[in-house]
């Protein structure tokens, strides 16, 4: 059966980079049928928040991504110590004492010879009695998993052909010297036990995946299929990694983006089909072929999210918004009429709540000085009675009648008078909807 995961680290607020990655794996996983596992990476005692699991949580919600069960990673600890002892027990685990700055040193002389920075496993010549030295001397060491010094090659659902030569790449530290299990273990022994079929991450994963394909090897686990998605970067092509801190999703939500034209976008951008807007997840599942991606960086400029959003406010039934307008304060019998009027001039539904006091309060009207006598006259005409959708078809017309005004020098001065704006919704609904008119017929 087809599982997939989206496995934030709960260091911070999820972003567009990570809705990305999540987006993929539940399509993925519900175009399938099958499990979408939310995996809270927080083996990093000192960088994990709750405050955070909580917050992407809540914001996976917002989308509707829903997940089929949660795993934490802190609650398996006991699996991962059992993966590094079996690792040990094979022979493909090795403890290692060099320093930061050792191996720092060590990097930058290779580099000046013309060699690749690749750990020299110094460590794999000490004896044992050495190795007891330095343990006493300087503490436990790293454990670093033994790399077969052969090519590993798989075929990226978004890459291609892929093929690295693991003599070119250190032997992974998958524990550190306090006992810290680090991601790259963590994530191939869930990846294995948990029956992952599909794994979709950033392309900043795929020397990782190089490692890790041979841990979940040595490990006696199923290789999943790996896919490898191009990385974010802004409008003109540079690096959004600095400005992804205010591209959190709560951002976006707290600026009025509606979770279908963030999701319409993700799902197609940076692949060779155009964004559509769609209607609901069922439709955006239906869309999705992750072969349709393609490998250069993405660009992605936050200001495309706010047409896509009023096009889908557009699209909505009063239904759906009815909640949110009880909530200004417009009388239930008018909230039809009023969610009518405006979903077309709306970019948000923050919006709203500027047309509701306009309709509330009246606006400071706007007069032109050659109009005074004619709004005077006109405002002095307007109907008896409660007002519906034909009376202004009825005043405008005895406005006519009295003034010999026509056409625009009939209407817009009046909807400046009445709204304080030269343009906005059709007046034959908004007249209606005007309290202080209301108040007063
Ligand atoms: N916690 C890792 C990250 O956020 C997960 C990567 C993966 O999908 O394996 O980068």
């Amino acid at each position: 059966m087809t599982t997939t995961r989206f496995a934030p680290s709960p260091t911070g607020y999820i972003h567009v980079g990570n809705l990305r990655t999540a987006l993929m794996n539940y399509l993925i996983a519900r175009k399938a049928g099958g499990t979408f596992i939310l995996r809270i990476d927080d083996t990093d005692p000192e960088r994990s928040k709750e405050a955070y699991v909580d917050a992407l949580k809540q914001d996976l919600e917002w989308l509707g991504l829903t997940w089929d069960r949660v795993e934490r990673q802190s609650e398996r600890l006991d699996r991962y110590h059992a993966a590094a002892d079996e690792l040990r027990a094979m022979g493909r685990f090795y403890e290692a004492f060099e320093s930061p700055t050792e191996l720092d040193l060590k990097r930058k002389k290779q580099l000046n010879m013309g060699r690749p920075p690749v750990y020299d496993r110094a460590a794999l010549a000490l004896s044992d009695a050495e190795k007891d030295a330095l343990r006493a001397e300087r503490g436990a060491g790293v454990w670093r998993f033994k790399l077969d010094q052969q090519r590993i090659e798989w075929n990226d659902g978004v890459l291609g052909d892929i093929s690295i030569d693991a003599a070119s790449v250190s032997d992974p530290v998958l524990i550190r010297g306090d006992g810290q299990v680090l991601y790259t273990l963590a994530s191939v022994v869930d990846d294995t036990e948990m029956g992952v079929t599909h794994v979709v991450r950033g392309s900043d994963h795929v020397t990782n995946t190089a490692t890790q394909i041979q841990i979940i090897q040595a490990l006696g686990g199923n290789v999943p299929s790996f896919a490898h998605h191009s990385l974010l970067t802004g409008p003109q092509g540079e690096s959004l990694s600095k400005r992804l801190g205010t591209l959190s999703l709560r951002d976006l939500r707290e600026q009025g983006v509606e979770p279908m034209a963030l999701l319409s976008m993700m799902a197609r951008l940076g692949s060779a089909d155009p964004i559509e807007m769609r209607a609901d997840m069922g439709a955006l599942i239906d869309g999705f072929d992750i072969g349709r991606f393609g490998s250069a960086p993405t660009k992605f400029d936050v200001a495309d999210l706010f047409p896509l959003t009023a096009r889908h406010l557009q699209g909505l039934d009063y239904d759906a918004v009815a909640e949110r307008i009880a909530a200004l304060g417009v009388p239930e019998a008018q909230a039809p009429l009023f969610w009518a009027v405006t979903r077309d001039n709306i970019t948000t539904l923050h919006d709203l709540e500027g047309w509701w006091t306009l309709f509330r309060d009246g606006a400071e009207p706007v007069i032109e000085d050659e109009d005074r006598d004619f709004i005077a006259q006109a405002m002095a005409m307007l109907p008896e009675g409660p007002l519906d959708d034909s009376s202004w078809g009825t005043w405008t017309a005895a406005v006519k009648e009295a003034t010999g005004r026509k056409g625009r020098g009939l209407f817009m001065p009046l909807r400046k008078a009445l709204t304080g704006q030269a343009h906005g919704p059709d007046m034959a609904q908004v007249l209606p909807l005007l309290q202080v008119i209301r108040a007063r017929s």
